[in-house]
């Protein structure tokens, strides 16, 4: 059979069928409509894991309690106080010494639907925005073209905010720094689907080592969210060559 013969990096990021979906679901406010969600480990108590860090490099205040928007707050606001204030000029970790710019997260305050990446690269750095390079071309299509929703209508951050040297992987210690802001910042924007892109967004979310390959396709929860993992674009476009498009 012609389809199944194909690698299975395609040009799509999610099927046209999860994709239908996830559209449906990021509009969907009738909780009996809401498929159930694989089981997962993605409510275990955040606090509690044994990837919590040290008490002395945590964020104050920000680990232990879920943040509830109070009533009548404004969530663009609560996110701007997020990255001034708590985050601020910040050298919690290593990459501090290399960035040019903190990538915090970009789009609607209040989006139905959260992208979440793992890690600025160059032009993401430089212009303090993520997913603004080639990666993000092909996220931008996948939102807009594969779901049939505008980019400006979600929300868009990675699990860390400044930029590995050479692109080279996070390390663990960078995400245990940072990962509690993205905590934060899913606590204010309250999305209805979260769509993890590629294994440290899965992982880190789902508090799992399971490969991105076996996540992938299907609804886990984060803290009770419906979240689907996907490939990064990035990989997407290593594979994605002239070459392979025939296939
Ligand atoms: N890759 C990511 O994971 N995030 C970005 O913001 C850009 C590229």
């Amino acid at each position: 059979q012609k389809a199944s013969s194909r690698p299975a990096t395609s040009a799509r990021l999610v099927s046209p069928e999860s994709g239908r979906v996830i559209r449906e679901l990021a509009g969907e406010d009738d909780p009996a409509r809401i498929p159930r969600p694989m089981a997962s480990g993605a409510d275990v108590d955040l606090a509690r894991s044994p990837k919590t860090l040290a008490m002395r490099d945590r964020p104050e205040g920000l680990f232990e309690e879920r943040f509830t928007l109070p009533e009548g707050a404004d969530p663009a606001e609560t996110l701007e106080r997020l990255r001034v204030e708590d985050i601020g000029e910040c050298d919690r970790c290593k990459l501090s010494r290399g960035r040019t710019r903190i990538v915090f997260g970009s789009g609607n305050p209040s989006a139905r639907l959260m992208f979440v990446g793992e890690a600025p690269g160059e032009d993401e750095d430089q212009q303090g925005l993520p997913f603004v390079g080639r990666a993000g071309q092909k996220l931008t299509e996948m939102i807009e073209k594969g779901m049939g929703i505008p980019r400006s209508d979600c929300y868009i951050a990675n699990i860390i905010k400044c930029r590995p040297p050479q692109n080279r992987n996070p390390e663990p210690d960078e995400i245990a720094a940072c990962e509690t802001f993205l905590f934060r910042q899913i606590d204010i924007i309250r999305p209805k689907v979260i769509v993890a892109l590629g294994r440290f967004a899965a992982q880190t979310l789902l508090r799992t080592n399971t490969p991105i390959s076996s996540l992938r396709g299907r609804f886990w929860t984060y803290r009770g969210t419906l979240l689907m993992p996907t490939f990064h674009p990035s990989y997407l476009l290593r594979q994605y060559t002239p070459e392979n498009r025939r296939l």
